[in-house]
């Protein structure tokens, strides 16, 4: 299997080459060159393994040089009972007969980012040894709140790596802040920005590109990668939750053989709902695939009339890991659908000048046979938090309520009942305070306050690592303008 990039084809890398470099040189993202087709009787052999088998079988079809020795063990350790609180990894739950939701969040950090953030490191270091690099890997991520401390997570005191993250200073929430501002480690930064997410990533992104700090850093003998969803080791794992998801559903006799079902996933950077598009691609019997937004509604924009258009007011909501504009990954799905690297690298051009493209018809079309977008805004989020926990006893978070009301958006206006797929991106209590106020509950000032108060009031436990906040202490003060960046990795790098 061969890479390239998005804005370039003609250049090709192998496996390990494109997950140590992060982005292209081009600033296109780094692709598979095609998406290989699941064997007939794959899904027939997947449902009777366990999640880590399931991820070694589908990463291998797109990791060569990647032995199946290599990858049991990075499975084993990546989604162990160490890591994640169920041996079932990432669990389907059965709301109602045709709805199903696919628990993301069992891992260390409470968020779906850990799917992928405790498989990125092992994939990593294996890459620096198979590509003979010598440099140190200095990893840069920008957050909206929850890579951060996926990455932070997974790279801690991982040999021959530094990590360093930019989060929004008003834009993430107290327990987000405070999970990313006492993390432990020898070789982890964290950094607010004064901004926004895209004035984060933005930033981030022109560190990557400037040629002298690049030089600078080689000249010290380190090198730039990035573990935010450009990467497609952040894609990859994500693949396999998609497959495993059906595989449960068919072991479980809660679909047949072959039938279709539809997946819902509420989106921000495009990454988690890319990879089902690629398990669809993949041969994965996925029908639509419904991108579900908050107020910051881009990505509904574009689906329904073929112009990505960011001029627009950002919106700070309740469900502020979707809070972005400027989607990196649908670069990914533009190549996909095109097949033209020339054609997406003039959207990419036209973006980066005036925030705005508009695709072609022949695009436009092929888009919306995959896809449907529906958004929803805070009062809509908060009442879904209160029917689901009303209605089925079931507690979802800020992020996993717009999707649920994406579907029933959805549901309404088509009549569609295919058997759905919901994509739950982080436990409820991530979210406390938010979540306590959609069931009409009294929020304390503290985040902290507010996790002890929901487990409370549910009788649910507060995942372990969240309630053990309390007594950790703060490592981490550093605030920089969102032009100086630069001054952040300086530190870390002393
Ligand atoms: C990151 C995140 C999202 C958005 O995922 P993308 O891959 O960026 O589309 C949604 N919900 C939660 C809780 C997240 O952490």
């Amino acid at each position: 299997m061969r890479y390239i990039s998005t804005r370039d084809n003609t250049i090709q890398f192998s496996a390990s080459q494109a997950i140590t470099q992060g982005l292209a040189k081009d600033g296109g993202l780094l692709t598979p060159f095609y998406i290989p087709k699941l064997p007939g009787n794959a899904l027939e052999d997947l449902k009777a393994m366990a999640y880590q088998q399931r991820a070694v079988y589908i990463m291998k079809m797109f990791l060569e040089e990647f032995s199946v020795k290599e990858l049991t063990d990075f499975a084993n350790a990546a989604y162990g009972p160490d890591k994640f609180d169920t041996p079932a990894v990432a669990p389907v739950r059965t709301v109602d007969e045709s709805t199903h939701c696919l628990e993301l969040w069992h891992g260390p950090t409470s968020a779906f980012k850990d799917m992928a953030l405790q498989m990125l490191p092992h994939l990593l270091t294996a890459s620096l040894a198979k590509t003979e690099e010598e440099k140190t890997v200095c990893i840069l991520v920008a957050t909206s709140g929850d890579t951060g401390k996926g990455a932070l997570e997974g790279f801690k005191d991982v040999a021959r790596t530094k990590i360093l993250v930019f989060y929004p200073k008003d834009g993430v929430s107290e327990i987000q802040e405070l999970q990313m501002l006492t993390q432990e480690g020898s070789n982890v930064g964290v950094a607010a920005v004064r901004g926004n997410f895209d004035d984060a990533q933005t930033g981030v992104k022109e560190l990557f590109s400037n040629e002298e700090v690049r030089q600078v850093l080689a000249r010290k003998g380190y090198f730039f990668s990035s573990a935010n969803s450009i990467n497609w080791g952040r894609v990859l794992p994500q693949i396999v939750y998609y497959v495993s998801a059906y595989c449960d559903l068919l072991r479980d006799e809660k679909i047949a053989p072959g039938q279709a079902v539809n997946i819902c996933v509420p989106t921000g950077n495009f990454g988690n709902i890319l990879a089902a598009y690629y398990a669809k691609e993949m041969g994965l019997p996925i029908d639509q695939l419904i991108c579900a937004s908050n107020s910051n509604n881009v990505l509904t924009d574009f689906i329904q009339k073929g112009i990505y258009d960011r001029n627009r007011p950002f919106h700070n909501t309740l469900s502020p890991s979707m809070d972005i504009l400027i989607s990196s990954n649908l670069e990914r799905l533009l190549y996909s659908l095109t097949q033209d690297p020339g054609e997406v690298k003039d959207y990419m051009v036209q973006l980066s000048k005036t925030g705005r493209y508009e695709v072609s018809d022949k695009i436009r079309v092929r888009l919306q046979k995959h896809f449907k977008g529906y958004f929803c805004d805070d009062r809509e989020t908060q009442r879904v938090i209160r029917a689901m926990y009303g209605k089925y006893g079931y507690l979802v978070d800020t992020h996993t309520a717009v999707a649920f009301s994406a579907l029933s958006q959805y549901r309404h206006e088509t009549g569609d009942s295919t058997a759905a797929i919901v994509a739950s991106t982080a436990s409820p209590f991530k979210f406390s305070g938010s979540v306590l106020e959609a069931l009409g509950e009294p929020v304390p000032a503290s985040g902290l306050d507010a996790l002890d108060q929901l487990a409370a009031k549910t009788g649910l436990p507060a995942p372990a690592p969240l309630a053990g906040l309390r007594n950790k202490r703060i490592r981490f003060d550093q605030v920089v303008e969102k032009d100086r960046l630069l001054n952040a990795v300086a530190t870390v790098l002393e």
